[in-house]
């Protein structure tokens, strides 16, 4: 079943393009996944949000929409499983670099163009995806290859919606010139505008017979799979775009972009704060006493370091450029390794016997602390 998109923003059947960019733009930002990282629920609930926006803030999704209760027209029928933006088919793209970050919320200035007189505006919608990764895969770098669904121009008309490309005759409400003069009452009085004719949409041509393929809306809705490589360091929330592999543009207008969105799922015992990780490790009492090899978990391969005799629970050990690489520099940060004493949490007799025995070897002045404390308790 096709979600109801105007539900989703919380908007009436009747939203202008406006009310419909307010509202997309607020829960978008509510629920954006950097602001909610461990929230799947915002998570889910931000995929939505750009699905309806994606179908609401494009004339011809929406019209389809509201007609057949699907973006895609009667032609594709039912709904898109999975939901969110990306489709689940292989189709065969060759490898993209990327171009850049974005800010996190300029991935909604792509979107929601409402005028159409302008190059800009005929630009193809961007399409958003979130990328999920793990921490290795951030850490490292990665290929990716990623499934979009897309509108691209139906090559049957070359993007006219008329069959062949050529089945038209010139618009008789602008006489072929595309362009048209409104009215509009104002407060000044009665000013005229000279516009795109509505009845063509500026093209001075209407379809006499429309292309079956796509069924005269110009655009079909193709599978890609995108290949794109993930630049080593890219980091929680950053917006990896690929320029020109969003929807095709309208009237010949440029394609839109695709945006990842990147979000890197938790690691079982490291911790990333910018190019640094963090691990807590529970190590035996003795092996603090002793000091010994431990070893470590790094992104490539496990890490072995000594740790000093005599460590106390809660000293942090910095392992250098074991961290994650900057994303601009050839550089890499540190990884940090916090010790955690355990004791025993059984002991037998012999051990026990062992115990005393050290306890009775230990007098205070082999504990500086605690030491201080007795002298702080009888002083008074
Ligand atoms: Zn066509
Ligand atoms: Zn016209």
């Amino acid at each position: 079943m096709a979600k109801d998109y105007y539900s989703v923003l919380g908007v009436s059947k009747n939203a202008t393009d406006e009310e419909i960019k307010s509202a997309y733009r607020k829960l978008a930002k509510k629920h954006h996944p950097d602001l909610n990282k461990d929230n799947e629920e915002s998570q889910k609930k931000f995929q939505e949000i750009n699905e309806a926006n994606e179908v609401l803030s494009n004339k011809t999704k929406r019209a389809n929409f509201d007609k057949y209760g699907s973006a895609d027209g009667p032609q594709f029928g039912g709904s898109r499983a999975g939901g969110g933006f990306s489709g689940f088919n292989s189709g065969g793209f060759s490898s993209q670099g990327f171009s850049g970050f974005d800010d996190i919320f300029n991935i909604f200035s792509g979107f929601g163009s409402t005028t159409n007189s302008s190059a800009k505006s005929n630009r193809g919608e961007d399409i958003a995806i979130r990328i999920d990764l793990t921490l290795e895969e951030a850490a490292l770098g990665i290929n990716k290859k990623i499934d979009i669904n897309r509108m691209e121009e139906c090559k049957d008309c070359k993007g006219t919606g008329a069959k062949g490309g050529t089945e038209f005759y010139t618009c008789s409400s602008c006489g072929g010139s595309g362009k048209k003069e409104y009215v509009q009452q104002t407060i000044f009085g009665r000013i005229a505008n000279v516009g795109d004719c509505k009845s063509c949409n500026g093209t001075g041509k209407q379809i006499k017979e429309k292309c079956a393929t796509c069924s005269g809306n110009g655009f079909i809705k193709a599978t890609r799979t995108i290949s794109v490589n993930i630049p080593s360091g890219i980091d929680e929330g950053q917006i990896m775009t690929v320029k020109g592999e969003g929807n095709a543009g309208h009237k010949k207008g440029a394609k839109g972009d695709l945006k990842l969105v990147i979000s890197i799922k938790a690691h079982t015992l490291l911790k990333r704060e910018g190019t640094n990780l963090y691990i807590s490790v529970p190590i035996p009492f003795t092996l603090s006493i002793l000091g010994g090899p431990l070893i470590v978990p790094g992104i490539k391969e496990k890490i072995e370091f000594n740790i000093p005799p005599l460590t106390q629970t809660g000293s942090t050990f910095k392992i250098k450029n074991k961290g994650i690489k900057y994303l601009n520099k050839d550089s890499r940060g540190d990884l940090f390794v916090t010790i955690e004493v355990e004791m025993p949490k059984t002991l037998d007799k012999s051990v026990k016997k062992l115990l005393e025995e050290i306890d009775e070897n230990l007098d205070a002045n082999s504990y500086s602390d605690y030491k201080a404390y007795l002298n702080k308790l009888n002083k008074k």
